[in-house]
């Protein structure tokens, strides 16, 4: 089964490539510079409704579901965007869903609403210094003061951090390391609360990576999402959506790398014929196009599972791993059938090698999904 082309969801695509090729195209290359998407970028995708997919309308939101943000991403690679651009602009996608699904109209109006409208920036904290994959280990401490909570510790990599104006942090709420956490949405500018440095990295070059500190930072009680010490159960229900995002992230770049390296092939000529003429290169170009095809089915029947709210938890762990072999063996063919030009800056498919790296390690390792999965066998 794969995602049905509604009519509705043609349009989508259709609005996603014009975004891409109009608004994102002639800057992506200033930007990955620059470190950082503008926010500008935020507000015209939230005026044409892209931004708002995936979220209902009573919240903000354009209407549609996981598996229209799922068209969107896929679109949006195919189209010569990236990764790097997704997780930048769309980090919202895993900052705001704890909040909506919590029902908490304040927390709503203040924080879902203005980022749904690109006019704020949000993300999430889960990952601290100390580790990422073992998250009921967090030590991150929020101690409950009259109506506020005092946050003590630090998160890490925590995308959008330079640019957020605010965090879903996820802390412990009992002693450090308890597994007992809640998730508070801290303001930028909270006295104690402090943006580090810019993370350098391999890949996500237009994505801001950051290192968040706190000091003794007094966080409104009212700002906590949902009852107290439920986070854990949270958090691993929304990592469905997060991993089969990176999912899609994965299969799109290796069918849009299968895209650049055919017609790459079919213009390259070497010893006087072209490189597509070549039944090794033919070969190889099929059996790229076979493990991104075969990605993209297997992660979108997992994904209308999802979405028919079945129980399938090894199948999105298995659906992300499946993805991310498929998009590693892509990119590195094809930089490999580009040369020496695949290799420069110049070439789309250098910054689609770079940026795939990150899809294995980031939402839960190749290693945890492993765990998961060896969970689903019984062992
Ligand atoms: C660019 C980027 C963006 C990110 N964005 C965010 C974000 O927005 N918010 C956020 O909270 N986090 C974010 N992360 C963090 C990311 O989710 C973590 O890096 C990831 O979960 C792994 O955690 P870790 O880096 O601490 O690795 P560790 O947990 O220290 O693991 C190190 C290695 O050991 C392996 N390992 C760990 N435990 C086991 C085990 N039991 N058995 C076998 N192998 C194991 C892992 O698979 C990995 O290979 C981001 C990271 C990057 C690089």
């Amino acid at each position: 089964m794969t995602i049905v082309d509604t009519p509705e969801r043609r349009q989508l695509r259709e609005l996603t490539r014009a975004f891409v090729t109009r608004e994102v195209l002639p800057h992506l290359a200033d930007w990955e510079r620059a470190g950082e998407v503008p926010r500008s970028l935020h507000e015209t995708a939230a005026k044409i409704g892209l931004l708002g997919i995936g979220f209902a309308e009573s919240v903000g939101g354009s209407g549609g579901d996981l598996l229209d943000s799922i068209v969107v991403t896929e679109e949006i690679i195919r189209s010569g965007g990236s990764s790097g651009l997704v997780a930048a602009l769309f980090t919202h996608g895993i900052a705001l869903p704890h909040i909506v699904a919590a029902q908490d109209e304040a927390l709503v109006d203040r924080y879902v609403r203005p980022t749904l409208a690109g006019t704020m920036i949000g993300a999430l904290a889960i990952t601290e210094p100390d580790g990422g994959s073992d998250v009921a280990g967090i030590r991150t401490c929020a101690v409950r003061d009259g109506d506020h909570y005092v946050v003590n510790g630090s998160k890490t990599y925590i995308t959008s951090g330079v640019r957020a104006d605010f965090v879903t942090t996820a802390v412990c709420t009992d002693f450090p390391g308890s597994g007992s956490l809640s998730l508070l949405v801290i303001d930028k500018g909270a006295p104690g609360f402090t943006v580090g440095r810019r993370l350098e990295k391999l890949g996500w070059h237009c994505s801001d990576t950051a290192e968040l500190s706190f000091a003794d930072v007094r966080v409104p009680v009212a700002n906590r999402v949902g009852p107290e010490d439920t986070a854990f159960l949270a958090i691993m229900q929304q990592f469905a959506a997060e991993r089969l995002s990176l999912a899609t992230q994965a299969y799109a770049t290796a069918q849009r790398c299968v895209d650049l390296a055919v017609r790459w092939c079919r213009d390259r000529s070497t010893f006087g014929r072209p490189l597509a003429s070549r039944q090794l290169v033919r070969h190889r170009l099929a059996e790229m196009h076979t493990r991104a095809e075969a990605a993209r089915a297997y992660v979108h029947e997992v994904a209308e599972r999802v979405a028919a709210k079945q129980p399938v938890v090894t199948e999105v762990a298995m659906a992300k791993n499946v993805a991310v072999a498929a998009c590693d063996f892509v990119v590195d063919a094809a930089l490999q059938l580009h040369g020496g030009f695949g290799y420069l800056r110049d070439a789309e498919v250098e910054r689609h090698y770079r940026d795939a790296r990150i899809l294995g390690i980031g939402g839960g390792t190749t290693e945890i999904m492993n765990e998961i999965i060896a969970k689903g066998m019984g062992l």
